[in-house]
């Protein structure tokens, strides 16, 4: 897409640092890290969203996904870090082309685990939830 930041980094027409190259992915660092090694995977090719990729693509992204954690974790000596996509403008999203964050973390880094990102958190009753495991399962 052409006004899109990533397909720019993606066609080297503007600068990344690359990290990792497979058929279908790319990472680079993020230009505005949450701790060091903050690193970024995406698609070569243009998706807005996890559900707009094919099969091949996904597994290819998930496989560097993979592949890279440790890597930048041993990068810079991290004790753990936190895997996540913003999936779409309400859960955070700002560039539209799918990324995933690897974002290495450190003990006592100050920082919160994955289930700070929601907002209120629902109190469901038990049919509630009957009635969310049967719309995702009967999906
Ligand atoms: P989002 O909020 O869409 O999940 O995250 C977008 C990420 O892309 C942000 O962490 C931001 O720092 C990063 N980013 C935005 N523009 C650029 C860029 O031009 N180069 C790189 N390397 N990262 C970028
Ligand atoms: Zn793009």
């Amino acid at each position: 897409m052409s006004d899109c930041i990533f397909c720019a980094i993606a066609s080297r027409d503007i600068h990344g640092r690359i990290v990792h190259e497979t058929e279908h992915s790319l990472a680079f660092l993020d230009v505005n890290p949450l701790a060091p090694g903050h690193t970024l995977v995406v698609p070569k090719d243009h998706y807005a969203r996890l559900d707009d990729m094919p099969d091949e693509i996904s597994a290819d992204l998930f496989g560097a996904v993979d592949e890279l954690v440790p890597r930048v974790e041993d990068a810079v000596d991290a004790d753990a870090s936190n895997v996540g996509i913003n999936n779409g403008p309400a859960a955070g999203q700002e560039v539209e082309h799918v990324h995933v964050h690897i974002v290495p973390r450190f003990e006592d880094d100050g920082g919160s685990p994955i289930h700070a990102v929601a907002g209120d958190v629902p109190d469901l009753s038990d049919d509630e939830l009957d009635d969310i495991e049967a719309a995702i399962s009967q999906a």
